[in-house]
């Protein structure tokens, strides 16, 4: 099979890989579509540890059963699927307790990291555990399936914050997470989106996407301008989806006195933050990280329009030019969220 593997720092190559072994619980899936996400982007510079050479990228996919193990029933040849990011055991504490993004087993797709090496979907096959799967509907296409996964990441960030109906919320950073967010926001009946990034385009975006505000961050005032937006108690609710010490502070400072602040953004490893601010004004802060439990649903809130996924498809690529997208998305482009690659 074609495989775009990651050999080393900024290279990718397409290889002749044989198609991998399933075990009794595994489906053996032809990939037919699958999403570069942000971190496999920073993976390929070698910097952030989680790409180790080789290894084949991509958690964000879709495709076909090609084969199925012996203990697989509610799976079979032919059916279109799509499939969680993280393969967790479902027998530690962790999965017993519903927090299959916890699993002290866990394992991400496309990910290489100290001890273990997970090939993705960046290949014509890949093969993943029966239990980490969802059907797609005839309905949607294996594109859109793809984007189920960044789609999980936000609907994860808005079951984890407590939104009232009429809740004013603020959203920092409108990538990928942040426009999921933002859609699974306003179907949690937020009165009020407010957006802030640097990007014109994503502004615009985040606005056809429900954001009612959206407000350029390298404006003078900010948090004078988001105040404007909020009222001068700020927001009940507020995203952080960028993960940088900027952006964090203006995360907190918006957070109205007794809101929660939900932070997903995860680049900078080590952030100052306003310790008063949060104590004194009794700031609930939490941390999301990837999915838990919600794949199913985030399949069909796809599949029912009631959150989009086509404006994030700024791409469709040919894994044969893998090393030209990623060369160029590395570089960043303004106008993109997520380049697909499309398998015949
Ligand atoms: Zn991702
Ligand atoms: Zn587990």
């Amino acid at each position: 099979m074609k495989a775009l593997v990651h050999t080393a720092p900024y290279v990718m190559q397409l290889q002749e890989w044989d198609v991998p072994d399933h075990g009794p619980d595994d489906l053996l899936i032809r990939v037919k579509a699958c999403a570069i996400c942000g971190s496999d982007v920073k993976g390929y510079s070698g910097k952030t540890g989680r790409r180790q050479p080789p290894i084949v990228m991509g958690h964000e996919a879709s495709g076909v059963v090609e084969a199925v193990g012996a203990n697989v029933t509610d799976f079979a040849p032919g059916d279109r699927v799509s499939f969680d990011s993280t393969v967790y055991c479902r027998r530690c504490a962790y999965c017993l307790n519903g927090q299959p993004n916890m699993c002290e087993r866990r394992q991400v797709l496309g990910v290489s990291q100290g001890t273990y090496r997970r090939h993705g979907a960046m290949a014509e096959y890949l093969v993943v555990p029966y239990w980490i799967a969802v059907h797609l509907p005839e309905s949607l296409s294996f594109a859109q399936a793809a984007l189920a996964e960044t789609v999980s990441i936000g609907v994860h960030a808005a079951n984890r914050t407590p939104v009232r109906l009429n809740d004013t919320v603020v959203i920092v950073g409108v990538g990928a997470v942040g426009l999921t967010s933002l859609q699974a926001m306003r179907l949690k009946g937020a009165g009020k989106v407010i957006v802030t990034d640097l990007s014109p385009w994503r502004l615009d975006l985040a606005r056809q996407l429900g954001a009612d505000v959206a407000i350029r961050a390298d404006q003078p005032d900010l948090l004078g301008r988001l105040r404007d937006a909020t009222g001068p108690e700020g927001a009940d609710a507020v995203v952080e989806a960028v993960g940088i010490p900027a952006t964090v502070d203006t995360a907190l400072e918006i957070t109205r006195k007794g809101g929660s602040l939900t932070l997903i953004g995860n680049v900078t490893p080590r952030v100052e933050v306003g310790l008063q601010s949060i104590v004194a004004r009794e700031i609930t802060v939490r941390g999301t990280y990837a999915s838990g439990g919600e794949y199913p649903d985030c399949v069909a809130l796809v599949a029912s329009g009631r959150i989009a996924v086509d404006p994030l498809i700024t791409e469709r690529a040919r894994l044969e030019d893998g090393q030209a997208v990623f060369d160029r998305l590395y570089k960043g482009v303004e106008t993109s969220i997520r380049s697909v690659f499309i398998f015949d």
